[in-house]
């Protein structure tokens, strides 16, 4: 427990978080800065979260307080989108054992990506690693155990949030996806993002930017402030550094640390 305590406080001070403030009342600890998420409403329901990989037991059978800012409050069904006409398990169905791209016969299990089905907040990477490619899970490696600390910094957890990839297969030696592979798997990951209807999602990196905003300008340019997702309206798109790449170059995590706040206080305002 220390320990972990320790941990956060070590990665909120490589973010460069100079201040915590704690909630007053909180059993919950210590929040970041000026947290808006010291005020959110408490647990109206657990946890549920879809995967086709099953997550393994440590986290899945995690009984995780769902504070309602983290899940779409029913009103957003009542919003003037048609319904999902599909579910999650139907995409996943159709899917199968994609022979689709020339990444297929290379890639050990397909990544589907996995965590709430209803969630607020989505984070999309470029494609699976070796990690991911063994577990057919995502972001589980050390990019993975990054973004993880990255989504409890602004107070959630994997379970809360739904973390999928613009490529459901491992390219070769971590290449970039490739735009031919990109353009077969990307219907797929917008059928998922038309299911779920977050009213945020991260893009974590460049590919994963330019393929959710359908665009050809870089991730320095567009990271920091939020986009409009093209595909459907309302759901609003903040581009961020891979952690991969913050893994190479520790001094972008304070600017990672910057947009996070901001997705964090745009969830915080959409849910009040
Ligand atoms: N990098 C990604 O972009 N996705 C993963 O799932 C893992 C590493």
């Amino acid at each position: 427990m220390v320990e972990e305590v320790l941990e956060h406080l070590r990665f909120y001070r490589e973010l460069g978080v100079t201040e915590l403030q704690l909630a007053p009342e909180s059993t919950a600890g210590a929040t970041i800065g000026q947290s808006a998420l010291a005020d959110s409403p408490m647990p109206q329901k657990s946890a549920q979260t879809e995967s086709v990989n099953p997550a393994p037991a440590q986290s899945r059978g995690r009984s995780v307080p769902l504070p309602a800012l983290f899940t779409q409050p029913e009103a957003a069904l009542n919003d003037p989108l048609p319904a999902p006409v599909e579910t999650l398990d139907d995409i996943r169905r159709e899917l199968g054992d994609c022979q689709r791209c020339k990444l297929a016969p290379t890639r050990t299990n397909i990544v589907f990506g996995e965590g709430h089905p209803r969630a607020a907040l989505m984070f999309i990477g470029e494609g699976p690693g070796a990690d991911e490619d063994k577990s057919g899970r995502p972001f589980v490696g050390r990019a993975g155990q990054l973004l993880t600390k990255m989504i409890e910094s602004i107070g959630l957890t994997r379970e809360q949030v739904y973390i999928a990839n613009v490529v459901k297969s491992r390219p070769p030696e971590n290449r970039t996806p490739e735009r031919d592979e990109v353009a077969t798997c990307l219907p797929f990951l917008l059928r998922q993002i038309a299911v779920i209807r977050p009213q945020l999602i991260v893009t974590l990196g460049n590919p994963a930017t330019q393929a959710l905003l359908d665009t050809s300008v870089g991730i320095t340019r567009l990271r920091g402030s939020f986009h409009d997702y093209p595909h459907l309206p309302g759901i609003r798109v903040m581009p961020t550094y891979h952690p991969a790449y913050l893994l190479r170059s520790p001094d972008k995590k304070r600017e990672t640390w910057e947009d996070l706040k901001k997705v964090r206080d745009l969830l915080s305002q959409l849910s009040s």
